[in-house]
C-alpha cells in the first residue's frame, strides 16, 4: 500500500487558509505600511488616477504611455513614487488576443474552464495558472483578469466553458489553486464576475434574486474559497444587479460580505462597462475599468469634484487608493518592473497545456470497452467538427489565439451583443494530424459531414468511426438549447447507423443533450481542448493516456429537467434609447429579473431534491482500467473526516476521482471533498477528506453564521453523484462558524 502524494484535502479551513484576510491582528503588515507611506506622499490626482483607466485598444497609441501592451486596459503609473503602471490581461485560458488586438501575436492556450474543472486536480490548475501567468508577465502584463468562478447553473449559459462547474467546492477550490499560480509571477490575479453573474442574457440589466442564505451556500461559497486559497490581488464586480442593485455598487456584496465578513484586503475593480455611479466608491468600488465603455467616466473628474463638494469623504478615495497599493505591495508589483517582449518557452508551455487537456477528457460511455481502440485497426474515418484544421474554442474576452494560429475564423454572432467580436476560431494540434501521428500505420479519412449521404457511404467501409462534434459557445450570448445543431445530431445518428463502430467526440462549451446516444458505443467529452487538445484527444482514443476527466457539470435529458426550462430574458424586449440611458450602453434587452427555484441547490442537488435521473451525472468518468474502493472510515464531531483506499483492480495504470458525498436529512447531498490518486495496476492507495464545516452547516442570514446542527448524516464514497460504492452514517457535533 502507498500513501499518495498530494492527497487532496477538500475544503479544510486551516490558519493558514484565513490567513491573508486577518493580517491586520498583529498590526499593519509589510504590504499595508508600504501603501500607507506611499498614500501619504500622493497627490490627490495621482490617487484618483489609480481609481481607474481606460481601455487600452480604445486609447491612441500616442496617448498610451510607453511600453503599455495592448491589452484589456491599464492603470496609469506614479513614477516618482515607485507605483508600477497596472497593465491588464484576460483571462483564465491564456493571456487572451480579442480580435486579434496585439497584431499576431500568440499564447499557449489552455483547454477550457470546465475542462479543467473536469480534471479535478488542483495542481494541475496550479500548474495552468503558473504557465499562463508567465507568459502575461513576458508579455508586459501585470495584472490578469483571470479566475472566473461563476457557478454553472444553466446549460446554456455563454460562458460556462470559462468557468470551473456547478459545485461551490470544486470551482473554489480550482479557482484558488489557478489563481495562486498565476500570482505566483508577481502579478495580480483577479477573481471575477463577483457576484451570481451566471448567464449572459441581459446581463448588464437583469437582477439576480436570491435569498441570502442560498447565495452564501452556493455562488458566494465558490468565491470565498477561491479566495481563501489564492489570496487574489482583485475581485471584478459583475455587470448584473443583485437583489436589484447593480454587483459595483452593492454594498451587501463588497462592504458587508467581501470586506466585513470574509476580510477581503484586495481591490475591488469594475468589468469593463460596469459602474453606473460615483457613489459606487462607498458601497465598495475601488477601481472603474475601462471607463469608456460606461456612460461616464465616474472615478476621474467627477469623483474629484464630489470630494471637493462634500459629496463623498476624502477618507473613500484614500481607502480605495490604499487598497490598490498594497495589494501592488503585497503580490510583488512593486519590485518586479513590468519588461516587455521577453522570451517565452512555449513548447515547454504546451506540455502544461497538453496535460491540462489529457487530464480533463472525460470517457462518458465506453460500451464493450470499444476504446481504446485496438492496435490492428486499419482503416478509421473522421467526421465532422474542422478536426482537420484544429480544435474549437469559445468566443470573447478570453479568447487566446493559440502559437500557430488561428486557422480558420468565422463570426460567432450574426446580430446581438456578441455580433461586434465573438468569433468561432479554431486553433491547436489538429486532431486528424495528432491522430494519424499516434497511429502511422492507419489509413485515416476525413469528410467535413456537410454532405451526409457522403458521410453515410464512407463510414460504410472503415473499421471505425470517429464524430467530432462541436458546439460554440461565446460570451455575451447564451446558448438557444442543449442541441449540437447545425444538422450535426441527424449526423451521428446517420453515420452511427451507417457503422455500429462508431465513437463521438464532443468538443462543447456546455453539456448537451444526445438523442443518438444508444446508437453510439462511445462517447468522449473533450471541452475546448486548447493548444493541444488535438494530441489530447488522440492519446485517449489509442490508450497512451488513461481517461481521468470526471463532469463538474451535470448533463441532462432535456431543458424539461432544468430548474428554469425557459431561460430567463429570453423573451425580453431589446434595449431601446431608454434602456441604455439607464443601463447604459452595453444593455442588450430591457431590465428583468432572474429567479434561481434550484436557490443553493445547484446542479446535481437540484437533481438529487427533484428526484431527476440526467443523462450523465455530475462527477461521471470512466477509466481503461477498474478501480475499488474499500476500508471506509468516518470521524464525525464539528466535521468530518473521512478515509478509504482505492485500488487499481485493472490492468492498466490510471488516475480515478473517488468523490465523497454527505446526505443530511431532508437536504439534497453535497460534495464535501474528493482525491485524484494515480495508480499502477494492483496499487492502491489512501484518501482522505476533511470536511469544510461550512459545507455541512446551513447559512443563518438573521444570525450571520454558518449553523452545522446535530444530526445523523450519510456519508456516500461515490463514482459519481448518483453512484455510491460505499456509505456510512455518522452523527455531527453542533457547531458555529463565522461567515
Ligand atoms: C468581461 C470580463 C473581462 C473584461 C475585460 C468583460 O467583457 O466580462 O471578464 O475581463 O471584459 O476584457
Amino acid at each position: 500500500m502507498v500513501r499518495l502524494r498530494g492527497l487532496m484535502l477538500a475544503g479544510v479551513v486551516t490558519a493558514s487558509m484565513v490567513a491573508p484576510a486577518m493580517a491586520s491582528a498583529a498590526g499593519p503588515s509589510i504590504p499595508e505600511k508600504r501603501a500607507n507611506a506611499t498614500l501619504s506622499k500622493m497627490t490627490m490626482d495621482e490617487k484618483i488616477g489609480l481609481l481607474s483607466g481606460p481601455m487600452t485598444a480604445f486609447v491612441a497609441p500616442a496617448k498610451r504611455p510607453p511600453n503599455v501592451p495592448i491589452g484589456a486596459g491599464y492603470i496609469e503609473p506614479v513614477p516618482r513614487l515607485g507605483v508600477p503602471l497596472l497593465a491588464e490581461t484576460d483571462a483564465s485560458l491564456g493571456v487572451s488576443n480579442l480580435m486579434d488586438m496585439r497584431k499576431g501575436d500568440v499564447a499557449t492556450a489552455l483547454p477550457s474552464g470546465l475542462s479543467l474543472a473536469a480534471s479535478w486536480d488542483p495542481e494541475l490548475a496550479h500548474a495552468g495558472g503558473a504557465m499562463i501567468g508567465g507568459e502575461a508577465r513576458a508579455k508586459g502584463f501585470n495584472v490578469m483578469l483571470a479566475g472566473g468562478v461563476n457557478l454553472v447553473r444553466d446549460p446554456r449559459g455563454g460562458r460556462n466553458f470559462e468557468y470551473l462547474g456547478e459545485d461551490p467546492l470544486l470551482a473554489g477550490t480550482m479557482a484558488g489553486s489557478q489563481i495562486a499560480g498565476v500570482q505566483s509571477n508577481n502579478i495580480i490575479a483577479t477573481i471575477k464576475h463577483f457576484a451570481l453573474n451566471n448567464q449572459e442574457t441581459g446581463r448588464n440589466v437583469a437582477s439576480a434574486e436570491m435569498d441570502e442564505a442560498a447565495m452564501r451556500e452556493s455562488d458566494l461559497l465558490a468565491f470565498q474559497i477561491g479566495i481563501e486559497k489564492g489570496d487574489p490581488g482583485a475581485v471584478m464586480c459583475a455587470y448584473n444587479r443583485v437583489g436589484g442593485i447593480y454587483a459595483c455598487e452593492n454594498p451587501f456584496l463588497l462592504n458587508d460580505v467581501l470586506r466585513r465578513d470574509w476580510g477581503f484586503k484586495g481591490f475591488v475593480m469594475s468589468d469593463w462597462g460596469a459602474v453606473h455611479s460615483t457613489n459606487a466608491i462607498t458601497a465598495g468600488l475601488d477601481q472603474q475599468s475601462g471607463y469608456q465603455l460606461d456612460r461616464k467616466h465616474y472615478f476621474g473628474s467627477l469623483l474629484k469634484q464630489a470630494v471637493a463638494d462634500g459629496q463623498i469623504p476624502q477618507a473613500a478615495v484614500d481607502m480605495s487608493a490604499r487598497r490598490i497599493l498594497r495589494a501592488i505591495y503585497a503580490h510583488g508589483l512593486a519590485d518586479h518592473p513590468l519588461s516587455t517582449g521577453l522570451s517565452i518557452d512555449y513548447d515547454a508551455d504546451a506540455v502544461v497545456a497538453q496535460r491540462a487537456a489529457e487530464r480533463g477528457i472525460v470517457l462518458l460511455r465506453n460500451e464493450g470497452g470499444i476504446l481504446p481502440l485496438a492496435s490492428n485497426v486499419r482503416t478509421i474515418l473522421i467526421v465532422g467538427g474542422n478536426a482537420d484544421i484544429g480544435v474549437p474554442g469559445g468566443g470573447g474576452s478570453s479568447q487566446v489565439n493559440p502559437v500557430g494560429g488561428l486557422k480558420r475564423v468565422v463570426p460567432g454572432a450574426k446580430s446581438g451583443p456578441a455580433a461586434t467580436f465573438a468569433r468561432r476560431g479554431y486553433g491547436g494540434v489538429a486532431p486528424v494530424a495528432a491522430l494519424q501521428a499516434e497511429l502511422p500505420g492507419a489509413q485515416i479519412k476525413f469528410v467535413d459531414g456537410k454532405d451526409i449521404a457522403a458521410a453515410i457511404a464512407a463510414a460504410r467501409s472503415v473499421d471505425m468511426v470517429v464524430v467530432f462534434a462541436e458546439k460554440f459557445s461565446t460570451e455575451a450570448v447564451d446558448n438557444d438549447d442543449l442541441s449540437l445543431g447545425e444538422g450535426q445530431d441527424e449526423l451521428i445518428d446517420a453515420v452511427a447507423g451507417a457503422n455500429p463502430r462508431t465513437v463521438v467526440v464532443l468538443e462543447t462549451g456546455n453539456a448537451v443533450a444526445m438523442p443518438w446516444l444508444n446508437k453510439v458505443p462511445a462517447i468522449l467529452s473533450a471541452w475546448y481542448g486548447g493548444q493541444r487538445g488535438g494530441t489530447a484527444i488522440a492519446r485517449v482514443l489509442t490508450g497512451a493516456v488513461n481517461p481521468s476527466g470526471h463532469l463538474p457539470v451535470t448533463f441532462p435529458v432535456s431543458r424539461a429537467q432544468l430548474p428554469n426550462p425557459v431561460l430567463p430574458g429570453s423573451d425580453a424586449a431589446p434595449a431601446d434609447k431608454e434602456t441604455r440611458a439607464v443601463y447604459g450602453l452595453q444593455a442588450g434587452t430591457k431590465p428583468f429579473d432572474i429567479r434561481y427555484p434550484e436557490g443553493s441547490d445547484v446542479g446535481y442537488r437540484w437533481f438529487d431534491s427533484k428526484g431527476f435521473k440526467p443523462l450523465y451525472a455530475f462527477g461521471h468518468g470512466l477509466s481503461y482500467t477498474r478501480f475499488r474502493y474499500s476500508g471506509l472510515k468516518v470521524t464525525a464531531g464539528r466535521t468530518l473526516k473521512v478515509r478509504f483506499a482505492v485500488t487499481n483492480s485493472g490492468d492498466r495504470a490510471g488516475a480515478d476521482v473517488p468523490q465523497v458525498y454527505v446526505v443530511r436529512p431532508g437536504k439534497a447531498k453535497r460534495l464535501i471533498g474528493w482525491g485524484k490518486p494515480d495508480l499502477k495496476p494492483g496499487e492502491t492507495g489512501m484518501v482522505s477528506v476533511v470536511a469544510d464545516p461550512r459545507i455541512l452547516a446551513d447559512f443563518d442570514s438573521k444570525a450571520r453564521v454558518w449553523v452545522v446542527r446535530p444530526e445523523d448524516v450519510r456519508i456516500e464514497v461515490a463514482t459519481s453523484a448518483t453512484e455510491p460504492v460505499l456509505k456510512a452514517t455518522a452523527r455531527l457535533k453542533a457547531a458555529t462558524i463565522k461567515p
